[in-house]
């Protein structure tokens, strides 16, 4: 299989790479790793990935022209000559709200070049906000190649049967280049079907002698692989509380009651390494080891010949598992479901995660009694690198030496890893969508964005039958009254007299007030309007000028009167938000 194709297909969709033995039957080559810089990732050869940051605006007029200027303008950054830009043509043009994302392939001689792709992102006044490209390099010689066509269709489907060495169903055929590793193109036959096991094939064939160029199994649902995890967390799903016999951290020791509270999962869309080993790199979530000063100790993200990640929380790598598959379920949640392009602005792929990111070590601080040590797992959302960190805390060189539950005030080794409980996961992935929707304009006043992460987790875990229904961190939170936050502060509190300058604090006014408002639309409607909303506000919006914009996104979405009505009422019945009706 040519990489370079696979990961033109990551970055858009769900493909699971072919077996380890038929990908050894592809000719393997070499792929250079992306540069970063200021506005963007490069290719090595100067060609740009991703841009963002960028300060141009065209002319205004409908949007594939606005988007098509851009590149004309900047057909040298892309890597695409002035001759092969009058042949691009429009794929597709997506709104979300007020973005416009208008993508373009390439062609030669008007056929589709295949896994070419230009995604120009902007608004309506022509201001270009980000670009995604993977641009197939191309010759001028190229664009003028005769082809042979001498393999017709059936042809084609019978090639790629006997290559797979199994029958295919439902296909699907279209006409395309495809350019090889040489850069030579082919005419081509692209077939995309279903065999008899239901796992979905695409297969390139060359029009000339029926070889196969190219093929992968895809899939738009779930991966070849399963792990387990706690959903949402080992209390939930145990329906049991902490502190009951066998539930509770201990050093991050496991329990025969902790090893039965896991559920197996499958975890969509995992990759091979170029080993042929399963890892836990897909295209909505990335486990890294991120050398940080307190955990550059152990590797947290496993690497295995098997499909079937199980592991106990006493293991350096459940934490891993635990996090890709929520990560991966709320990505694809908001782009397929909610069908809001949302994904990481900083860099290609899935979003990366520490599993074991950031603890705070007792040791660097004066003042503990002679022999105690503590460890303060935390975790956070990078908004430079955007990057997730997970505290690891208790487990796998800890180094705690204080006894649980017998902890003194304000040290917190009791914790069990932040990336055990999904309320977490899903609180640091939630700033991550408010820092992608707002392009990098996130805003924290008032505790903004603590209320919007708190607002997913909240909704997500809700969703997953979590107990505790107005308390957050039931597992993760649950030895440390500071780190519980709730869902019904609007009880006894009102806007603005109430809303101190503590973050977490003042963030559950946000998320009460949006989650009274949740409980009565669901959850599809309300998230919704909450990310386009925010999409619209600027780096110090406040918690009433948020409302308004998800007030006015919820009109634009389509939502009935009563609809507005109900979202109307949250706001300012059940909260006080200064907030006008949508005219
Ligand atoms: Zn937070």
């Amino acid at each position: 299989m040519f990489r370079k194709n696979l990961k033109n297909y990551l970055a858009g969709g769900c493909i699971i790479p072919l077996s380890t033995s038929m990908a050894a039957t592809r000719e393997p080559t070499t792929e250079f790793p992306l540069v970063q810089k200021e506005n963007g990732w490069f290719h090595q050869d100067g060609r740009a990935a991703q841009l963002f940051n960028l300060d141009w605006k065209a002319s205004t007029d409908d949007p594939g022209k606005m988007a098509l200027s851009y590149i004309r303008q900047h057909a040298k950054l892309l890597g695409i000559s002035d001759s092969q830009v009058k042949q691009l043509s429009v794929s597709s043009i997506r709104k979300m709200a007020d973005i416009a994302i208008v993508r373009f392939r390439q062609n030669i001689q008007g056929v589709p070049v295949f896994a070419s792709d230009i995604a120009v992102s902007l608004m309506p006044d022509g201001k270009i906000i980000y670009v995604a490209s993977t641009v197939v390099p191309l010759t001028e010689d190229n664009l003028v190649t005769t082809f042979r066509a001498e393999i017709s269709k059936t042809e084609a489907v019978q090639a790629a049967q006997t290559w797979l060495g199994r029958p295919l169903t439902h296909t699907q055929i279209q006409r395309n280049v495809y350019v090889d590793e040489h850069k030579q193109p082919h005419s081509a036959w692209n077939i995309v079907a279903t065999d008899k096991g239901g796992d979905e094939w695409n297969v390139v064939v060359n029009q000339a002698d029926g070889t196969i160029l190219d093929a992968r199994k895809i899939s738009l649902e779930f991966g070849s692989s399963q792990g387990y995890v706690y959903k949402p967390d080992p209390l939930t799903s145990a329906h049991a509380k902490y502190g009951d016999p066998g539930y509770i951290n201990d050093h991050g020791k496991d329990t025969p009651q902790l090893k039965a509270a896991r559920v197996l999962v499958d975890l969509s869309d995992i990759t091979q390494n170029g080993d042929g080993k399963w890892q836990l790199v897909g295209p909505r979530a990335h486990c890294i080891t991120q050398s940080y000063q307190h955990i550059a100790d152990y590797n947290s993200c496993p690497v295995q010949t098997n499909t079937l990640f199980d592991y106990t929380r006493d293991s350096r790598y459940f934490a891993a598992i635990n996090a890709y598959y929520h990560i991966d379920r709320v990505m694809n949640y908001v782009n397929t479901e909610l069908q809001l392009p949302l994904y990481p602005l900083q860099y290609t792929g899935g979003v990366k995660y520490d599993p074991h990111g950031w603890r705070e070590d007792g040791n660097d601080y004066s003042g503990l009694p002679p022999g105690e040590d503590w460890i303060e797992p935390r975790s956070r959302y990078l908004l430079a690198s955007g990057i997730i960190e997970y505290g690891g805390g208790s487990n796998n060189h800890g180094g705690s030496n204080i006894d649980d539950p017998g902890v003194p005030a304000g040290a917190y080794t009791a914790m069990p890893d932040m990336a055990e409980d999904a309320a977490v996961i899903v609180h640091e992935l939630g700033h991550g969508l408010h820092d992608w929707a707002t392009n990098h304009h996130l805003s924290n006043e008032e505790g903004l964005s603590e209320g919007v992460g708190d607002y997913f987790a909240g909704g997500y875990i809700r969703d997953m039958g979590y107990s505790g229904y107005n308390k957050l961190q039931p597992w993760a939170g649950a030895t440390n009254p500071d780190n519980i936050r709730v869902f019904d502060w609007y009880i006894g509190h009102q806007y603005p007299k109430d809303i101190s300058n503590s973050p977490h604090n003042a963030g559950q006014y946000w998320s009460s007030c949006n989650m009274a408002a949740r409980t009565s639309l669901g959850g599809k409607l309300m998230d919704k309007a909450m990310l386009v909303g925010l999409a619209m506000t600027g780096h110090e919006t406040n918690q009433a000028q948020a409302a308004q914009a998800v007030l006015i996104a919820a009109q634009t979405l389509g939502f009935t009167a009563a609809q507005m009505d109900t979202l109307f009422k949250a706001y300012t019945h059940t909260c006080t938000y200064p907030v006008k009706k949508p005219g």
